[in-house]
């Protein structure tokens, strides 16, 4: 029988896994009940459970026979703080907790992997589930890395996937290289020099220049960053001053950086850094820049890349695999994962059809039609990747 069809067989247990993973959603490093529940499954299934990886993070190992090969397989586990819309019975009973990126479908979609792999045992390796907590800009997959994850459970290559609304179920998109933005975020603090607003040549006014640097800086996308690259500047915030009547001393200038190389964004970060103080110069203020790349853009190994595009095509046909999807300017902590170790990242349709729903939204719902499809797509992953010599 096909592996999607064996996991049909549980699909309804594994979609009541998921709601109830929906009903009590819990934020980046609080994932206490979420990595509860992943690690009584897991050893339900009699995979030996490594806990305390990044705090709430987990590691289930399953090894069979005696080959060295290890591949690793990674979901998150974290909500976002938003007020869920809904009202399905299985809503969100935590007030302003919310799996609105479907990181509830992903958890489920690996444990039914592991089930299935569990059972079936077909292959000769060590696979490694990786349940990631605090995917949502908390930084989780360093943590992870930080407590020795790849040190503990080597593998040779990785794999992640993420639901993507608008594409239809039974459906993958995937490019290699880079397919996701790095992210940065920024603050410039400029200092000018107090005054009364109706005196200005006795002061040396932070607004102005602020009003400047911020026009200055959207030449970095126009002039400095070379055409065929995509990068993202936006100022998102500009503070300062207090009364109707008062220069004030100081302005802050905040925003965020977006890039598909680590070499942009050095280049976005230097002519930024430029740009401010310059300007600030030139108007007699001082300014400095603190700027905090907090995600990598994501790279996909191209061998790896196709690899997972042809797992894929074996599950729903060639026709249902785009490997030339565009850029995905949202960023996305795999990334640091992939830095270390070669591997892929694919989105899985999570549905085209009415009511289809943005991630992030507080009305989005993750599509339990995808479950088998992912579930199916990673248990395959393994089955390929460590298929049995001569067996
Ligand atoms: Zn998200
Ligand atoms: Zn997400």
């Amino acid at each position: 029988m096909p592996v999607i069809e064996e996991i049909r067989a549980f699909h309804d247990e594994l979609t009541g896994w998921r709601r109830d993973i929906h009903a009590h959603p819990e934020l980046g490093f609080e994932e206490q009940r979420t990595s509860d529940l992943v690690a009584e499954r897991l050893a339900g299934f009699g995979i030996e459970v490594h806990r305390g990886i990044g705090k709430t993070g987990i590691v289930g190992r399953l090894r069979i026979g005696n080959s060295p090969r290890a591949i690793g397989l990674r979901a998150d586990m974290d909500c976002l703080p938003i007020i869920e819309a809904n009202s399905f019975d299985y809503r969100s009973q935590n007030q302003g907790r919310m799996h609105a990126c479907g990181h509830d479908g992903h958890t489920t979609m690996l444990l039914g992997a592991a089930r299935y792999l569990a059972r079936t045992r077909n292959f000769d390796g060590t696979v490694h589930f990786i349940f990631q907590p605090a995917e949502e800009g908390l930084g989780g997959a360093d943590a992870m890395l930080a407590d020795g994850l790849f040190d503990e459970f080597p593998c040779d290559a990785i794999f992640g996937m993420h639901n993507r609304p608008g594409l239809a179920v039974g459906k993958f998109q995937i490019r290699p290289g880079a397919m996701m933005a790095g992210g940065a975020f920024f603050d410039i603090a400029i200092t000018g020099r107090g005054a009364h607003g109706a005196r200005p040549e006795s002061g040396v006014d932070p607004v102005l220049a602020a009003s400047h640097i911020a026009a200055a800086l959207q030449s970095i996308v126009s002039r400095n960053v070379r055409p065929v690259d995509t990068a993202v500047v936006s100022v998102t915030q500009i503070h300062a001053g207090d009364a109707y009547n008062v220069i004030p001393e100081r302005a802050v200038l905040r925003g965020t950086a977006r890039c598909f190389s680590k070499a942009t964004m050095r280049l976005v970060e230097d002519r930024m850094r430029q740009i401010a103080e310059g300007v600030a110069a030139g108007f007699g203020a001082s300014a400095s820049l603190d700027f905090r790349a907090t995600f990598p853009p994501l790279v996909n190994d191209p061998d790896e890349t196709r690899f997972i595009a042809d797992t894929a095509a074996e599950l729903v046909g060639d026709d249902n695999v785009n490997r030339q999807a565009g850029f995905v300017m949202a960023s996305e902590d795999f990334a640091a994962m992939l830095e270390r170790v070669p591997g892929a990242y694919i989105q899985i349709g999570n549905g085209d059809g009415e009511g289809g729903c943005e991630v992030h939204n507080p009305g989005y719902d993750f599509n339990d039609a995808a479950i088998p499809y992912g579930a199916a797509l990673f248990a395959r992953l393994v089955e390929r990747r460590l298929a049995r010599m001569g067996g």
